[in-house]
C-alpha cells in the first residue's frame, strides 16, 4: 500500500481526511511543517496533503523546501485550503503544488484527486526506473550511475567515510564475440552482471553497466584492503562460472578490475577518482588480465598477482 503524509495542525481536520482515504492508503499524520519535512525526507511517501495555514513554518515555506531537495521534489503535494481562499491556492500552485482540495471535504472528490495523483506518481517512477535500467542485464545503467554517484559522493564527503570506486571489464571479449557470436556474447554480459551485482547488494553498494562489456561499482564504508579483497572474490566468482572462452586466449571468461578507495574531501571530484579506477583497470589489463589492481591511500598500488 502506498504511504500518504498529512501535514496539518488541526487534528480534527487531519482525522477527517484520514478516514476518507485510510482504506486505500497507509496514512501518517504530523502536526507541524518541521515534522512534515523530516518525514517527507525519508522518501517513503507517494503523496502529501498539506494544510497551508499553520503556526511556525507555514505550508508555503514547506513547499519551497520540498522543491529544493532531490528526495522530495517529485512527491506530489495537494494543498488543503478553504473555499474562499483563491489567493492561497494560486500561490501554492505557483510554488509547485499539484492540486488543492477545499474545506468542507467531499469524500468522493478527495478520493478521486488523491488516487489520480498517486497514479501519476507511480507512472512517473516506473518511467524513471525504466529509463535508468539497462535492458540486457536489468542492472542500473550509466544514467542512474551518474545521478546516484553524485548523491552518494556528497554523502561520503559530508560523513567522511571511505568511498571505493571500481571499473570492471570482460577480458578479450572481442574474441569471444568473434568465436561464439554476438548473441552468446550478450548472454555472457548478463551472466557477469548477475554474478557481480549479487555481491554488491548492500544499501551502501551500487553496481551499473557502464557500457558495452564494462561495469562500474562503488561501495561506501570499506577501507581499501577490504574493498580490494571483496573485488577479488567477485573476480573469482566470475571465473568460477566456467564460461568457455576461446582456448587461444583463455580457458574461461574472466574480468579485470581497477579500483580506488578515498575519504573524499570537499575539493575532490568523483570523476577524478573514476579516472583513477580506470587507470588501475588499464594496469590490470597490462599486467596480464583476470586480476584486480587497487589504488589505496597515497596512491599505493595493491596487486593481486
Ligand atoms: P580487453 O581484454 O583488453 O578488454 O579486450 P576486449 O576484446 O574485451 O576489448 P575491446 O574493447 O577491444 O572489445 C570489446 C568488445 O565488446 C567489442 C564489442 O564487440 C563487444 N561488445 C560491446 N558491447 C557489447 C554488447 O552489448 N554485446 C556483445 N555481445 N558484445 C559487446
Ligand atoms: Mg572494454
Ligand atoms: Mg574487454
Amino acid at each position: 500500500m502506498e504511504n500518504v503524509l498529512i501535514i496539518d495542525d488541526s487534528m480534527l481536520q487531519a482525522a477527517q481526511l484520514r478516514s476518507i482515504i485510510k482504506d486505500d492508503y497507509d496514512v501518517t499524520i504530523v502536526e507541524t511543517a518541521e515534522d512534515g519535512l523530516e518525514y517527507a525526507n525519508t522518501g517513503n511517501y507517494s503523496l502529501i496533503l498539506l494544510d497551508v495555514i499553520m503556526p511556525g513554518m507555514d505550508g508555503f515555506m514547506l513547499l519551497k523546501k520540498l522543491q529544493e531537495e532531490d528526495v522530495t521534489r517529485h512527491i506530489p503535494v495537494i494543498l488543503i485550503t478553504s473555499l474562499a481562499d483563491i489567493q492561497n491556492e494560486q500561490r501554492g500552485l505557483m510554488l509547485g503544488a499539484v492540486d488543492y482540495i477545499t474545506k468542507p471535504f467531499h469524500p468522493l472528490i478527495v478520493k478521486a484527486r488523491v488516487n489520480t495523483h498517486i497514479k501519476l506518481y507511480q507512472y512517473r517512477k516506473q518511467i524513471e526506473h525504466q529509463s535508468t535500467t539497462d535492458q540486457l542485464t536489468g542492472v542500473a545503467n550509466r544514467r542512474r550511475h551518474d545521478r546516484y554517484s553524485a548523491v552518494k559522493w556528497q554523502e561520503a564527503t559530508r560523513l567522511q567515510v571511505p568511498f571505493s570506486i571500481c571499473m570492471f571489464d570482460i577480458d578479450n571479449f572481442k574474441m569471444y564475440n568473434d568465436t561464439f557470436g554476438h548473441p552468446a556474447g550478450d548472454k555472457v554480459i548478463a551472466e557477469v552482471a548477475k554474478t557481480a551485482s549479487s555481491y554488491l547488494r548492500r544499501s551502501t553498494d551500487f553496481f551499473a553497466r557502464y557500457g558495452g562489456e564494462e561495469f562500474v561499482a562503488f561501495m561506501m564504508g570499506n577501507d581499501a584492503e577490504s574493498a580490494f579483497s571483496h573485488l577479488i572474490k567477485i573476480r573469482r566468482e566470475v571465473e568460477a562460472l566456467h564460461i568457455q572462452h576461446n582456448p587461444s586466449v583463455s580457458q574461461w571468461v574472466t574480468i579485470s578490475v581497477g579500483g580506488v578507495t578515498v575519504v573524499p574531501q570537499m575539493a575532490d571530484s568523483y570523476d577524478t577518482y573514476l579516472k583513477i579506477a580506470d587507470t588501475m583497470l588499464y594496469d590490470a589489463k597490462r599486467f596480464g588480465r583476470n586480476q584486480v589492481v587497487w589504488a589505496a591511500e597515497g596512491m599505493k598500488q595493491l596487486l593481486e598477482k
